[in-house]
């Protein structure tokens, strides 16, 4: 399914309609992400994503991506794609390594 127009939240029964990770990864779908500008298109596992995202419907997921080439955010299209048979060997998967916390350091000015 493409990503269309999605200004917010719609109404909660609306919002149960619209395709979401898990049901992508129940029915082994793959998420399909593009940059328009850089005409750059990458494929990820919905399972993978869930641990990132959570569990977001397609829309809610396009506003999370940010190419990584040019680093904008507006020529970023996110669908669920069902591949065929012969289309899934060969295909290259970005696939989940890790995911690391980073500990930064807060500081703040404190008058004595
Ligand atoms: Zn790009």
């Amino acid at each position: 399914m493409p990503a269309g127009y999605y200004a917010g939240r719609s109404h909660p029964y609306r919002e149960q309609q619209i395709p979401r990770l898990s049901k992508a990864h129940e029915i082994g779908q793959f998420v399909r992400v593009k940059c328009a500008n850089c005409r750059i298109t990458r494929h990820y596992r919905p399972g993978d994503l869930i641990k990132v995202f959570g569990d977001r419907h397609v829309f809610e997921l396009e506003k999370q991506f940010r190419c990584e080439k040019c680093g904008e955010k507006d020529g970023v299209s996110v669908a669920f794609v069902s591949l065929s048979a012969e289309e899934i060997p060969g295909l290259i998967v970005r696939e989940l390594l890790r995911i690391e916390v980073r500990h930064v350091p807060i500081w703040q000015d404190v008058k004595l």
